[in-house]
């Protein structure tokens, strides 16, 4: 097969991969697309010439059908020809513009494929990563768009045609294809670039997303990080209801470390942030608030409440065997649990939730102190 036909049929198995949505649709297959397009609405023109036998506009159209197919080599070669591409088929588009109105006349809307170019200029600097200076073609070629769409009117004013058909009903024909086409061209770049600047910013959303989850969590334990703890901190300090703050801290993890290594600290870490979110789940926020160290932030907490959380995360961690490469061991937690008082500031509140821990650790640790 030929190297053409081979290039058409990847081309159309990378089209049905972007119609089922397999894959997304490169630059290299808009330009085929866009050419393709242009030149299927000479073929059908040069069809009409010839059977019209507006010998002038057939030789045209085969010339405008050599310049496309080359035009398709060059997209081929690669994303630095697009640009050429484009002024190609612009220059060609105008050009066909000026001789369809010499030969034939205004009246059979050859004009109106100017006013079809006119977005793709703008959505080939869109597409090509906008700058300054293509923003600047796109406005220069629209400019000239329009005089020369108001030249072709008066090369018809002023001139007369070469080839008179004399036959109304062709020419309204013809003037209802070219508008079809305009108009089809119009929707579809159209609608290609709504429908691009959806697809970015879905993009962007979901990378917004990301990024914030990046920014506000731990990466170890998933929990969320100091700093997003400082907020909901100061939002609930804020606030005039009544929190608690729990401080965790691992037994003894410095020995965990030494004896079976710093991964299975980061597993044993791991896990007490699973359990301890399960516990809170959406009555407040958890937190690393250190090396091994979690701080729980709970919303309208009474004592009793803070209490029964505080507990059950305690005895899930020590009832919980700990396992990574066939070695199990067991863990406790200390934890320190202060009520936020009115109008005390959230470091004080802090403090005395550290001190009831240090509290816990002093009177032999695997406790919660209130
Ligand atoms: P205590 O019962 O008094 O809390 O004793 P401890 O050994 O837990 O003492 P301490 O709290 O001072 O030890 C904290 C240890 O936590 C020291 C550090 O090596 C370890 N650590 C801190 N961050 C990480 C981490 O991300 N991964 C692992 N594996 N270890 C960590
Ligand atoms: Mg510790
Ligand atoms: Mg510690």
């Amino acid at each position: 097969m030929s190297t053409f036909g081979l290039r058409l049929r990847k081309g159309i198995r990378q089209l049905k991969d972007v119609l089922i949505g397999r894959t997304q649709i490169t630059n290299k297959l808009k330009f085929y697309l866009m050419i393709g397009s242009v030149m299927s609405v000479h073929v059908l023109l040069l069809i009409i010439f010839y059977q019209l036998r507006v010998l002038p506009m057939f030789f045209f159209n085969i010339c405008s059908i050599v310049t496309y197919l080359s035009c398709f080599n060059l997209i081929h070669r690669g994303s630095a020809y697009y640009l050429s591409v484009y002024f190609i088929t612009f220059i060609e588009v105008v050009l066909h513009s000026f001789a369809a109105c010499l030969v034939l006349g205004w009246q059979y809307g050859f004009a109106q494929y100017i006013i079809a170019i006119l977005p793709v200029g703008f959505y080939i600097c869109y597409m090509l990563d906008i700058n300054r200076r293509k923003i600047k073609i796109a406005v220069f070629l629209a400019l000239v768009s329009m005089f020369a769409f108001i030249l072709c009117k008066l090369i018809s004013f002023y001139g007369e045609p070469l080839v008179d058909l004399d036959n109304e009903l062709v020419e309204i024909i013809i003037y209802i294809i070219n508008t079809c086409g305009t108009f089809a061209f119009l929707t579809l770049f159209t609608l290609v670039f709504v429908f691009e600047i959806r697809l970015s910013s879905n993009r962007l959303q979901h990378q917004n997303a990301i990024l914030e989850k990046l920014a506000s969590t731990d990466p170890l334990t998933g929990l969320y990080n100091r700093r997003s703890m400082d907020i909901f901190l100061s939002q609930a300090a804020e606030s005039d209801t009544s929190f608690a703050l729990i401080m965790c801290d691992i037994d003894d993890f410095k020995k965990v470390n030494d004896t079976y290594g710093h991964d299975f600290g980061d597993v044993v870490l791991k896990d007490v942030a699973k359990i301890t979110s399960e516990q809170v789940r959406e009555k407040g926020y958890v937190c690393r608030w250190g090396g091994e160290e979690i701080l729980i932030l709970l919303n309208n907490a009474s004592e009793e409440s803070s209490y029964r959380i505080a507990e059950n995360i305690r005895r899930n961690v020590a009832n919980k065997v700990f396992d990574l490469n066939e070695k199990w061991i067991r863990c406790s937690l200390t934890i320190g649990i202060a009520i936020h008082k009115k109008r005390e500031a959230v470091e004080e509140t802090i403090t005395r939730a550290d001190y009831n821990l240090y509290r816990g650790k002093r009177s032999g640790k695997n406790a919660v102190v209130l």
